[in-house]
């Protein structure tokens, strides 16, 4: 999570500024507050939520000193950013679980589906994983090429069939290939777009069937690619998603040289789903894990 929180000030810092001889909260302070939190990449949302809770509880207490003021705002903010019932990632190198430990990459066209592929491959491969990425966008003409080239730069095997195969079929071609090889990680790429949307999402069902006929548990991850720079709408497609198949994570892309963290929590937040990676850009070493944890710790300093 470096490069997140580009605060010079921490928050800690800012809040110790306004609570300077106070130990009652007023409608300057709260609107000085909303400014600090929204100033430090909270995002809106969550900074008019983290408003509320502290007006609410300041109702209910009484504050001797401004050292207990301060930490009482603390405490409630950090509280509220800190989700613990939000999973925290998992390094690259970890070990896993199962082997093939599968992988579906799922989300609509343009997200960064086929870029994130190649950048957890490349993650995955560097971490002395062995590898292997599944074609099953057989519907985009041109998806295969472009996942050939990925493959390539990420040093790691491709399985597909083409345009038009079945991607069901590719799916069990490339773990029933992992199982015989000792794969240790397999992704999926899928189809942001069909003829329709229950199509999308029935096609998605059958690689889900058919990944489990080889393995009970696959896939053991699906993550949700969404495009950061979309806001509400990407929110939107993750909740047409989420009705049809059993999203495990989040990917936000296209972060480079935007306020990261204010746009992650919200979309983690509503979704209740962990954001697990961050795309910062277009090349394969631009993926980073996001750590909600050590994200707030560097926030509140
Ligand atoms: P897909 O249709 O979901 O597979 O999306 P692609 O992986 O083809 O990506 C769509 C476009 O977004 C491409 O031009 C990518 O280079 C770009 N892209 C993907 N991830 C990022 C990112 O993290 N940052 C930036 N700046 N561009 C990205």
């Amino acid at each position: 999570t470096e490069g997140l929180g580009k605060t010079r000030e921490t928050l800690r810092e800012k809040l110790a500024v306004v609570t300077k001889g106070k130990t009652e909260i007023d409608d300057e302070f709260l609107e000085e507050l909303e400014n600090i939190l929204v100033g430090a990449d909270v995002g809106v949302e969550m900074t008019l939520d983290i408003v509320e809770a502290i007006t609410l509880r300041a109702k209910r207490e009484t504050y001797r000193s401004e050292e207990e003021l301060n930490r009482m705002l603390l405490d409630e903010i950090s509280g509220m950013l800190r989700d613990s019932s939000l999973e925290h990632p998992v390094e690259f190198d970890a070990p896993l679980a199962a082997r093939p430990h599968v992988i579906l990459i799922v989300g609509v066209n343009g997200a960064g589906k086929t870029t994130s592929v190649a950048k957890l491959a490349s993650n995955y491969e560097r971490a002395g994983k062995k590898v292997v990425i599944a074609a099953a966008d057989t519907f985009r003409a041109a998806a295969y090429e472009q996942l050939q080239v990925w493959a390539e730069r990420a040093g790691v095997p491709l399985i597909g069939q083409g345009q038009g195969a079945d991607p069901a079929s590719v799916v069990f071609d490339a773990v029933s290939s992992a199982v015989a090889r000792g794969t240790d990680v397999v992704l999926v790429d899928t189809a942001g777009r069909l003829h329709n949307k229950s199509h999308l999402m029935e096609e998605l069902a059958k690689i889900m069937r058919v990944a489990k006929k080889k393995i009970p548990e696959a896939p053991h991850e699906v993550l949700l690619v969404l495009d950061g720079t979309t806001g509400q709408n990407a929110v939107q497609q993750a909740r047409e998603f989420m009705k049809f198949v059993h999203v495990t994570g989040i990917i936000v892309t296209k972060l480079d040289g935007t306020a990261k963290g204010g746009i992650v929590l919200s979309i983690s937040r509503e979704l209740k789903l962990p954001v697990k990676y961050i795309g910062v850009g277009e090349k394969i070493d631009d993926l980073q894990l996001f750590d909600r944890r050590q994200f707030v710790a560097a926030l509140l300093g």
